[in-house]
């Protein structure tokens, strides 16, 4: 028989619903209508809460002006963004560290989220891909929704994706998969676990992808909480990676653009991917077609402010603001410590990584930390199955509250 209707894409019936974020805010809900007096602090949350630098402002209101006159005012603009702000990123985030860079090997974006989600269309469906576990769920989902990763399994992993849990047993840092994987996610330093990898430890990474034709899709977009000497800022510092490497950036969390929107990709001209006949195809061409007919650019007045970032009292200020996240990770990283939990990350990036005490899972810690503490955190298995017993706090409230939830687990869990 047949069927005249729209059919849907079932890739998409095989998503997780949005299962995290929404049982969190059902459960807080729920309390509250219960405890109506109960002060919450919001350790979970992944975004900012400082706002944009002045120098940022300024660069943008300058720029809306300029917007407002026939002789400054500008339309369409570069897909790949303006050349202002590409030779700003190459001038200051990669030169310093050794990176040469060309103006057509950099795209900018406006979010890290749909460069990381969309680079996949560029890869075969047959490809298989590697992913850490615990992981930033949008790797995963964008494959899914494409349809690059079969079916689903009870644990809610799928059987074409190469899982690499990282758990308190090998340091929460993955291990090279034991089977040769295509396309490989990863994201130093790491949301949800706040870890980073050596450059001997991300070396290692380059040579299983040079060995085996693989392509690493690095995710940097917390590079710069970086704070220990020797831990790589961008891919590229490692020799042999502008031939199987791609990096994700993003203004987001580096200098407060979550709600403004700009990011970039760096695709060197190096990497190849191969059509079935075994002949190699440029990807920087490739995503450039892709962008150029699905993008049409990051307004004007965004990429001036994202430029203001690397002027002399731009650099000042966020810095300023990620130090004021830092000195709130150490709060937090210490204060677990001194009362008696396992911790990771938090050195050079935002997040701690806790393990639950006393055997208890993921939610059930989250239960007992919002009901005994009034905090709410983000439990470690809604990132995947190896998060299951860990948790995860953030960085990024205010000074006042992160203190204060630190002083009530030390004294009420
Ligand atoms: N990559 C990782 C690992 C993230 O944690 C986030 C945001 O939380 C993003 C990318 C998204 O960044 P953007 O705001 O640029 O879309």
């Amino acid at each position: 028989m047949k069927f005249y209707m729209a059919f849907v894409n079932e890739n998409y019936l095989k998503l997780p619903g949005s299962y995290l974020f929404s049982e969190i805010a059902r459960r807080v809900n729920q309390f509250k209508g219960d405890n109506p007096d109960a002060d919450i602090i919001r350790l979970g949350i992944g975004d900012v809460t400082r706002p944009l630098p002045p120098a940022v402002l300024e660069a943008m209101k300058k720029a809306i002006d300029e917007m407002g006159s026939q002789e400054t005012f500008r339309g369409y603009g570069p897909e790949q963004g303006y050349q202002f702000l590409i030779e700003k990123i190459i001038e200051n985030d990669f030169k310093p560290r050794g990176v040469e860079l060309a103006v057509d090997e950099v795209f900018v974006s406006d979010g890290s989220k749909n460069d990381t989600a969309n680079f996949q269309e560029l890869f075969d469906l047959d490809n298989i891909l590697a992913v850490t576990d615990p992981v930033y769920p949008v790797y995963v989902d964008s494959n899914v929704m494409a349809g690059r990763t079969g079916g689903v399994n009870a644990k809610g992993q799928f059987d074409k994706i190469v899982y690499l849990p990282c758990t308190e047993e090998n340091g929460i840092k993955p291990a090279l998969p034991q089977t040769r994987v295509d396309l490989i996610y990863l994201c130093f330093p790491n949301n949800p676990t706040g870890m980073t990898l050596s450059k001997e430890e991300l070396k290692q990474w380059v040579d299983y992808a040079r060995e085996n034709r693989s392509i690493i899709l690095f995710d940097a977009a917390y590079e710069a909480f970086i704070q220990e000497e020797g831990v790589p800022h961008s891919i590229f510092e490692i020799e042999g990676a502008r031939e199987v490497a791609v990096e994700f950036r993003s203004f987001s969390k580096t200098a407060g653009f979550t709600g403004t929107r700009c990011a970039y990709t760096v695709v060197p001209k190096e990497v190849k991917v191969y059509d079935s006949t075994g002949s190699a195809h440029s990807l920087n061409s490739l995503w450039l077609r892709r962008q150029t007919t699905k993008f049409n650019g990051v307004s004007y007045p965004v990429q001036a402010g994202a430029a203001a970032i690397y002027t002399e009292e731009g650099k000042k200020q966020i810095r300023e603001t990620i130090k004021y996240y830092m000195e709130n990770a150490k709060i937090i990283k210490d204060g677990l410590i001194k009362a008696g939990y396992t911790v990771f990350g938090g050195v050079n990036a935002p997040y701690i990584w806790l393990k639950t005490p006393e055997g208890l899972g993921s939610w059930e810690f989250f239960d007992k930390l919002m009901k005994d503490a009034h905090v709410v955190g983000t439990p470690g298995a809604g990132f995947g199955a190896s998060g299951e017993g860990y948790f995860r706090l953030t960085a990024f409230g205010s000074r006042e509250n992160t203190e204060k939830a630190i002083e009530r687990i030390r004294t009420r869990m």
